[in-house]
């Protein structure tokens, strides 16, 4: 779909804008995104974190949650979906008028995670369609801000293929890991 770019005059120093009116579009929308958290397991409290201060998803302009599938963007699938609620997610994906994305957060939304039992859905991508997966039991609030990275992204470029946070390495930990030594420690890293 293509990108908003800034172009900077030379002589004047004065700026401007070259874009398709479909590139600002998907620009405007990526920074608008309102969310309806569909949260139902201990995923939750994690979301929750993500909307505080510390890591401040006001940021990207998706701090608004609405609690009306009508009235949003984005479906945030947070936690372990049972067989009885899959009806219900289904139906308020069907409420949100298009487009519309849906995130699924955490292990247990993404795959089941550890209830593999016949009271448990083993994935809401089969009830409804997955536009990013998060993994992680429960994910990290950074895993989530890759996240609603990676789906700005693909509202920018019009990609509706899935796509799924990879895990961070830490740099110090990979080299500890191939020497198989012991770890070092926050104070050993600060030279504390
Ligand atoms: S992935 Fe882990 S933290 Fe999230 S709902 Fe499942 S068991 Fe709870």
């Amino acid at each position: 779909m293509g990108e908003v770019k800034t172009i900077v005059g030379a002589a004047s120093g004065e700026s401007f804008f070259t874009t398709k009116f479909e590139s600002l579009l998907a620009w405007a929308r990526k920074y608008s995104l309102f969310q309806y958290p569909f949260a139902t397991a201990c995923c939750g409290m994690e979301f929750f974190s993500v909307a505080g201060p510390r890591y401040d998803i006001a940021r990207f302009g998706a701090e608004a949650p609405r609690f009306s599938p009508r009235q949003s963007d984005v479906l945030w699938v947070v936690g372990t979906i049972s067989q009885r609620q899959g009806p219900a997610l289904k139906r308020i994906y069907e409420q949100m008028a298009e487009p519309k994305w849906v995130v699924s957060f955490g292990t247990c939304a993404s795959c089941g995670g550890f209830y593999d039992n016949y009271t448990t859905i083993p994935g809401v991508d089969k009830i409804v369609p997955v536009d990013v997966y998060i993994p992680g039991c429960p994910p990290r609030p950074e895993a989530v801000l890759d996240g609603l990275m990676l789906l700005m992204e693909k509202i920018q470029n019009g990609n509706r293929e899935p796509v799924t946070v990879l895990p961070k390495v830490v740099p110090e930990q990979a080299q500890l890991r191939g020497k198989r030594a012991l770890p070092v420690t926050r104070g050993d890293k600060e030279g504390a």
